[in-house]
């Protein structure tokens, strides 16, 4: 809750930037102020209330991971906190929610988050569903193993093997699909695969790559990622399917962070990407069409 006591605490700098927000000058502050946009529109409505509620994942280190104190961090939590700022929402009036693989477009269609941002693969079946602006970031599935293990090397391996995945993850999907001699275990959320790839009940975890190389950065040299990405996992900020000019100014303010180095910030900040992967390419946003 942002309290009272909150506010004084703070002191002069965030007086200055509370008065900011509450001018009504058509934008000439910093600040952004429910006046800065088209009246009804969602950014209008969010920017009044003050307050976001956005979805994300909570054990995935690098991208959402709850820390000590509850909030989580990593890339997808700042790009989240970057559009919060952009309607004039601050870090503290943002309210977290977990969404695991599974229910981000549910959660999206039942209005219970405004946005996702949780390592979200932006694809056909899920555009039938919600919109998606971006993408922000262009991953890839891959395969983790125990760092002894040397009968894996790619998805070819996978007959007979058993494979964790996670339940409404497109990777889950494309195993079930493609690699059906796989014998696919599938849980709600991807720690749920760790103790059974420790204990040797699962032989390899899939999911994107930078969600393995968070578990393989943090396993202390028990984990290890084998072969290559071997899909394409283009990552978007999912939002209620109808409401295009909402997915229009987030795809501005995508576009002007990438440009103006807050994007790269975001993935270099601490308990971020950045200080475990390589940096990356910017990304093109992509402003296809509602069918
Ligand atoms: N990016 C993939 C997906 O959206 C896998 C990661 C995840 O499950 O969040 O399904």
């Amino acid at each position: 809750m942002f309290t009272k006591t909150k506010v004084a605490a703070l002191g002069a700098a965030a007086v200055l930037a509370l008065s900011a927000c509450s001018s009504d000058d058509g934008g000439s502050s910093e600040e952004a102020s429910a006046g800065d946009f088209a009246e009804g529109s969602t950014m209008a409505e969010l920017s009044d209330a003050g307050s976001i509620t956005i979805g994300t994942k909570f054990d995935q280190p690098l991208f959402g991971l709850v820390g000590p104190d509850g909030a989580p961090v990593g890339f997808d939590v700042n790009i989240g906190t970057i559009i919060a700022e952009e309607l004039g929402i601050s870090a503290d009036n943002i309210n977290w929610v977990e969404t695991v693989s599974a229910n981000r477009e549910p959660f999206i269609e039942g209005g219970q988050v405004d946005l996702v941002v949780a390592t979200y693969t932006i694809n056909d079946e899920r555009k039938e569903k919600v919109s998606f602006a971006g993408p922000y970031y262009n991953a890839g599935q891959s395969l983790m193993v125990l760092a002894d293990n040397t009968d894996i090397a790619g998805p070819d391996d996978l007959s007979g093997k058993n494979v964790c995945s996670v339940e409404g993850s497109t990777p889950a999907a494309n195993i079930a699909d493609n690699y059906p001699e796989a014998n696919l275990v599938l849980f709600g959320a991807y720690t749920d695969c760790l103790e059974p790839l420790r204990n040797g009940q699962v032989d390899v975890v899939t999911t994107d790559n930078v969600i393995l190389a968070g578990y393989v950065d943090d396993s202390d040299g028990e984990f290890a990622i084998a072969g290559e990405p071997f899909t394409e996992e283009p990552y978007g900020i999912g939002l209620a399917r109808e409401d295009d000019e909402f997915r229009d100014w987030i795809n501005d303010v995508l576009e002007e962070i990438f440009e103006d180095g807050r994007w790269l910030d975001a993935w270099n900040a601490d308990g971020s990407a950045g200080t475990v992967l390589p940096e990356p390419e910017v990304p093109t946003v992509d402003r296809y069409e509602n069918s």
